[in-house]
């Protein structure tokens, strides 16, 4: 290996499909509830926060978007002169992958890669695939997720689901400071996704106006670490202020 020794590490910064990431992070994966398994790199987007990043070998829809990762290694770029940059079409950005971004991590000096980080789970196509039922929200134009694994999830009937309800979630995000406190629970439109026990399907109920928004489906898909067979359907319950009174909220009616 090279220079180790020296202090100066290579900045590097990365996009997510063209979206400046402004932050990532190296975790293990985990493995029967326990953090063991290989390096996994985790991105921030500023909207939906923290997502594993994954080789795009498990989507549940083959229409769904794909993660494209692209790297610049800024400390070299910054090194390049005029000329030299004019002459990379990419602006000195590479395409990378998952595997690959671990690799040029790990050379940089970020992280150390034992002999175990290769470990079992991580033979290319098998992703350890851990799906959460959950619930979750569309608002102010952000994805407000809580997910829980199916193994601590609680029954309803047929179904197993997230432990607590809207109101409850939404109450304690209120006194986190994390969503207004004059905002209602059911204004903005929102939804759940429970593991239906005898068919062993997934089963996502939300809003029309998430349903519409397929971008926000493969996100919340994403955000719960879902499998490929999800039913995606309404309910009645999960009509936003929007759905149910029309969208003359904010209308002035005057003196
Ligand atoms: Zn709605």
């Amino acid at each position: 290996m090279h220079a180790m020794h020296e202090s100066k590490k290579p900045e590097f910064r990365f996009l997510l499909n063209g979206v400046v990431i402004p932050e990532i992070r190296i975790s293990r994966k985990c493995v029967n509830g326990e953090a063991t398994g290989s390096l996994q790199i985790e991105v921030r987007d500023e909207v939906i926060g923290w997502m594993t990043l994954d080789d795009n070998s498990h989507l549940c829809d083959k229409d769904l978007p794909r993660f494209e990762m692209s790297y610049r290694n800024e400390t070299e770029w910054a090194k390049l002169s005029v000329c030299e940059r004019h002459a990379d079409p990419d602006h000195g950005w590479r395409k990378t992958s998952d595997r690959k971004l671990l690799k040029i991590l790990e050379t940089a000096g970020y992280i150390e890669t034992k002999k175990d980080s290769m470990s079992t789970d991580d033979k290319r196509g098998t992703r350890v695939c851990k799906p959460r039922v959950g619930i979750f929200w569309l608002f102010d134009e952000k994805l407000l997720v809580e997910g829980t694994p199916v193994s601590e999830a609680e029954p309803y009937a047929n179904h197993l689901g997230h432990p607590a309800g809207h109101p409850a979630v939404w109450e304690r995000w209120q006194k986190l400071g994390s969503v207004p406190k004059d905002v209602p629970y059911d204004e903005p439109p929102r939804g759940r996704v429970m593991f239906n026990r005898i068919d062993g399907t997934y089963v996502l109920l939300a809003d029309k106006c998430i349903l519409n928004q397929k971008g926000i489906v493969s996100m919340i898909l994403r955000a719960l670490d879902l499998p490929k067979t999800v039913t995606v359907d309404t309910d009645g319950h999960y009509r936003c202020h929007v759905c149910l009174y029309g969208d003359d909220t904010d209308e002035d009616w005057g003196e």
